[in-house]
């Protein structure tokens, strides 16, 4: 027997172990906790980066993406899907009735309506809105990335890192970013899954990390699982998930694993002030890690004797 725990990216993460948790609570399985975990958040208007109400891009049109996992083997994906909600609920679809790992962009939405998945309108009156603004400042010289962190860091998203027990949405971080959950369950089983609307102001097509096995996710019944979020780029080029899993195979403690990726991150990339790169890790054994680039990132965790939600002070600097 385990002890079960769920962990989430971000503020938002609370309504993902707030669900995952009464899965895991119930003796449920790791892959139900993350699958509901990411659909609560996807459900929600007001987290403005995933789901039902994620940022726009470039055009005005919303597309998500999202992966779910177990093992190598038994992994699904979606990406650019525009007229679903729940890419992690299609995602393991994809894993559990195909033969297939990635389905994108109108195959993926077709497979969904084939699979009885209700079509949904994803843009609401406060994305058309966010998305106008966001076009403004970018016509006027900065990135969106950036217009979102100088945004976060005048509302004190840099302020002293504490531990919080809040369940309250923050308001203070970037919008964007991805839900990535981890999820340990009684029977030692681990399972991962994320969920994302991309970077906000996208190039139309753009997919990031977040969908694709061993970037944004990655997890191995015996070796551990990791996740992460922020610039999908800066992920993408080193295999992020991949390789903090990696070296838990090795024998790292997960919060050497994320180090090594973050580090081959700093490594890799000329980061920029905009900038952003958060990962978990999780152990078969119930141990974990978060650590990110630059500060404001936090982790939610919901355990049997936890309800937190952390800000991370582990920064991995040049
Ligand atoms: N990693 C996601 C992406 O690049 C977005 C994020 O987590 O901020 O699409």
């Amino acid at each position: 027997m385990s002890s079960p725990i769920v962990l989430a990216t971000w503020s938002f993460g609370t309504i993902a172990t707030a669900q995952g948790w009464k899965t895991l609570q119930a003796g449920g399985a790791a892959l139900d906790a993350v699958e509901q975990a990411c659909v609560a958040v996807e459900a929600d208007p007001q987290v403005n980066s995933v789901g039902f109400g994620g940022t726009p891009d470039r055009d005005g049109r919303v597309s998500l993406d999202g992966c779910i996992m177990l093992s190598p083997a038994q992994r699904g994906a979606v990406c650019f899907i525009r007229e679903q909600m729940h890419p992690v609920s299609i995602a393991r679809q994809v894993m559990e009735q195909t033969d297939h790992v990635l389905l994108a962009g109108q195959g993926a939405d077709d497979f969904a309506d084939a699979q009885g998945f209700p079509k949904a309108e994803l843009l609401t009156d406060e994305a058309v809105e966010r998305w106008r603004e966001l076009k403004a400042k970018q016509a006027a010289g900065e990135s969106a990335q950036q217009v979102n962190r100088e945004e976060a860091t005048a509302k004190g998203i840099a302020a002293t890192p504490s531990t919080t027990t809040s369940t309250e949405l923050s308001e203070d971080e970037p919008p964007h970013d991805t839900v990535g959950v981890l999820a340990l369950d009684a029977d030692g089983q681990l399972a991962g899954a994320c969920s994302t609307s991309g970077l906000p102001l996208k190039i139309p097509g753009r997919v990031g990390d977040s969908p694709i096995i061993g970037q944004g996710l990655y997890v191995h019944p015996q070796h551990g699982a990791a996740v992460a979020t922020g610039t999908g780029e800066l992920v993408m080029g080193v295999c992020g998930s991949f390789l903090a899993v990696e070296e838990m195979r090795r024998g790292a403690a997960p919060a050497d694993a994320i180090a090594v990726a973050l580090q081959r991150i700093r490594e890799s990339y000329d980061i920029q002030p905009d900038h952003q790169v958060g990962m978990i890790a999780l152990t078969p054994d119930g141990q974990w890690a978060h650590a990110a680039l630059v500060e404001g990132y936090r982790t939610a965790i919901r355990s049997v004797d936890r309800d937190d939600l952390i800000e991370c002070d582990t920064l991995i600097s040049a």
